[in-house]
Parts: structure tokens; C-alpha cells; sequence
């Protein structure tokens, strides 16, 4: 067992204090990782503040991790010590199911292994990023190109994947009309893939305090969702929508902004429910979906894919005494654009 520094949530209540947490000794596939950067993701907040319900404490938070192989088992065949690697939400799945045996483990129907606040093989709960190393099973490690750089890269491995994935399944391209709620980790790295892939793409954030970002970043148009104008403009505008927001939105009054035949795609996970009228989907045959980050190959697809776009994530690097207050600014929407550990401070 390795003993190794991190950041931990003692409780649903208290913020994150330094401590310690026990790495596993390397197995015959396993790698140790030794973390370079961490991505804040909202996902960490809903996690340890109980949104999703129960956790066990400590527990550390974590699953955009990018990083240098330090070691790896004796069976270890692709990856090997020094290689650039990146670890995203999962580190494990039953790998035998029909989904698993599509490439979808992230729907794999025994349960995936959560990278943090998940059972492992072992009976322990698995502990996240906020740390200096990690062990991962071979086949759960991604390849992050030499291109992108470590702490740009970090956030790609949940918002990164989280975007791609919707994007290509339901048709992000030329001659497509994308809506992207919210700009935050999710939103703007939809709005970077989705503007890659050719598609004409728009904002539909709070306010237009960011609206020159957003522009920047790729969107073609920028409109706020506090001025009521935006809905009765942008009626029967969109081929797909993808909800990004934390919290809970009416989704009917984005489901009218839908084409016909068009989808509204759920990947933002409030706790709370988002009802659904009938007749928003019924009256034009509009789609409501959602999506869950997306495969172990297809994750190593997305990155490719941004090392060939040249696109990666927006990021504020910080030391990890100030994951408290990033938290905070998470939750205030005053994130640009991602938060990211240096695991450096850590050390
Ligand atoms: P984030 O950086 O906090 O971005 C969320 C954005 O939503 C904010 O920047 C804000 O954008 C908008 N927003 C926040 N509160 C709002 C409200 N009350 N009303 C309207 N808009 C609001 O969070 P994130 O890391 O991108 O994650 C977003 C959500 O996706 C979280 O619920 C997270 O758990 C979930 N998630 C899901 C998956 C998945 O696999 N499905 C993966 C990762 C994360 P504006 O300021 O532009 O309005
Ligand atoms: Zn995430
Ligand atoms: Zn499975």
C-alpha cells in the first residue's frame, strides 16, 4: 500500500481538508499514475455535498486526473513509465454485458466502478484525483496526446467526453443548429467540439456577461434565458440542444426552441426533477434525451479528436488549499472555465 496526500470532504457539510488516503499495491494490470492536474467538475460538489445521495467520508472528489505513469504491473501492455495519461469518471466495469461489449461502459448494466465514492473489485471505495497518485486498471487509462497541455487536458476527461459524446450521436455537424445551455466546464467545451464538428452553434446562457467568450470560444450566436424575447425568437430554431445547467430549468420552454424531429439532450444532473409535458414532445415529435459521459474508446476518440482541432479546456489552476473556494465559485456561476488542481501544491 502507498500512502499518498490529498483533499478530502470529511462530511456532506464541512469543506475539504488535506490528508492522506491508501493507494492499492499494483496488481499485474494495474498503473500508478502520478497526478499532475485535477479538474473541479460540478459533479464533485452535487457528489460530496449528498445531492445524489449518501456517501461514505472522508472522500476524495476527483475524476479529471491527467498525469505521467510512474510504474506499472507486469502485465502492463499499453502503457509504460513516463507516458502522458489521463483518468476520467470511471476506473472499472463488469466488461462482459451487452453494453460493456459495445465500448458503453459507461452503461454497464452491472454497475461501472465510479473513479471516487465507487465499490471497488476489492470491497474499498474508491478515492478520486484531488491527490498525487492514483492506480488504475490498464484498460481504464487514456493516452492523452503530447500536444495538449497536462492542465488543459485534465478537464477533457468528464467535460470533454461528457460533450463529445451527445454531439456525435446525435448528429453535431454542417448544416446542424446546436443550442448550448449554460457556459460553464460542459458549456464551453460543447460550444469548442461542437463548433469543430461544423455546427452552427448558440449560447443560451443566464445572462450576457460572457457573451464575448462565448463568441470567442466558437459560438456563432449568444442569447440570455432571462430575456423572455429569447424564446419567442429562437421558437422551431434548433436540430439538438444540449442542457448543461446544475440546477433545475423548465425544459418545456427549451423543448419549443426544438425543430421538429429535433432533441433536447439532458447531461446537466440537478437532483432535482425536470417534468416534461406531453404535448411539448408530442405536438412537434420532439426527442428528450440524456447522456452520460461516454466509452473508454470513444474517450480516447474525443481526445484525439481535440489534439487534431487543437482545442482543450479553459482553465484557472489552483493550488488545492483553494478547492473550498473554488467550490464556491462553481456554484455562483463564476467559473472561466474550468478549475484545476496543480497536484503539485499537494506534494
Ligand atoms: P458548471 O461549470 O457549474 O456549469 C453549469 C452552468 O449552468 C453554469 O456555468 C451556468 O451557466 C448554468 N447555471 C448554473 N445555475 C443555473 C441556474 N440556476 N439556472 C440556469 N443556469 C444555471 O458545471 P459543470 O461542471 O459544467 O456541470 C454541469 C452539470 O452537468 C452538473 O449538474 C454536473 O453534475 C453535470 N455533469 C453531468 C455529466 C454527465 O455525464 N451527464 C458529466 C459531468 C457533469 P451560465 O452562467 O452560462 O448561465
Ligand atoms: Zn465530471
Ligand atoms: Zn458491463
Amino acid at each position: 500500500m502507498l500512502s499518498v496526500n490529498a483533499y478530502a470532504a470529511p462530511s456532506a457539510n464541512d469543506p475539504l481538508v488535506a490528508t492522506t488516503v491508501e493507494r492499492r499495491d499494483l496488481g499485474p494490470r494495474d498503473v500508478l499514475i502520478e497526478i499532475r492536474y485535477a479538474g473541479i467538475c460540478h459533479s464533485d460538489i452535487h457528489t460530496v455535498r449528498g445531492d445524489w445521495g449518501r456517501q461514505s467520508y472522508p472522500l476524495v472528489p476527483g475524476h479529471e486526473i491527467v498525469g505521467t505513469v510512474a510504474e506499472t504491473g507486469a502485465e502492463v501492455a499499453s502503457h509504460a513509465v513516463g507516458d502522458r495519461v489521463g483518468v476520467g469518471c470511471m476506473v472499472n466495469s463488469c466488461r462482459d454485458c451487452d453494453t460493456c461489449r459495445r465500448g458503453l461502459e459507461q452503461y454497464c448494466l452491472r454497475g461501472n466502478t465510479m473513479t471516487y465514492g465507487g465499490i471497488d473489485a476489492d470491497g474499498t471505495v474508491t478515492q478520486g484525483g484531488y491527490s498525487t497518485h492514483i492506480v488504475v486498471d490498464e484498460d481504464f487509462v487514456l493516452k492523452v496526446p503530447e500536444s495538449i497541455p497536462y492542465e488543459a487536458a485534465a478537464p477533457l476527461l468528464c467535460a470533454g467526453i461528457t460533450m463529445y459524446s451527445p454531439l456525435r450521436r446525435w448528429g453535431a455537424g454542417p448544416g446542424k443548429r446546436v443550442a448550448v445551455v449554460g457556459l460553464g466546464g460542459l458549456g464551453h467545451m460543447a460550444v469548442k467540439i461542437a463548433h469543430a464538428m461544423g455546427a452552427e452553434v448558440t449560447v443560451l446562457s443566464q445572462s450576457l456577461k460572457k457573451r464575448e467568450d462565448g463568441l470567442r470560444l466558437g459560438a456563432d450566436h449568444y442569447y440570455a434565458t432571462s430575456d423572455p424575447k429569447t424564446f419567442s425568437e429562437l421558437g422551431f430554431s434548433f436540430d439538438l440542444i444540449v442542457n448543461t445547467v446544475s440546477a433545475g430549468i423548465d425544459p418545456n420552454a427549451y423543448l419549443g426552441l426544438l425543430k421538429v424531429d429535433g432533441t433536447m439532450v439532458a447531461v446537466g444532473a440537478p437532483a432535482e426533477p425536470m417534468p416534461v409535458a406531453a404535448f411539448s414532445l408530442l405536438q412537434w415529435r420532439r426527442n428528450f434525451a440524456g447522456s452520460t459521459i461516454g466509452g473508454i474508446a470513444e474517450t480516447q476518440e474525443m481526445l484525439d479528436f481535440c489534439a487534431e482541432h487543437g482545442i482543450a479546456s479553459e482553465v484557472e489552476v489552483i493550488a488545492a488549499d483553494r478547492v473550498n473556494e473554488a467550490y464556491e465559485r462553481v456554484l455562483a456561476s463564476d467559473v472561466r472555465y474550468r478549475f484545476v488542481i496543480d497536484a503539485e501544491t499537494l506534494r
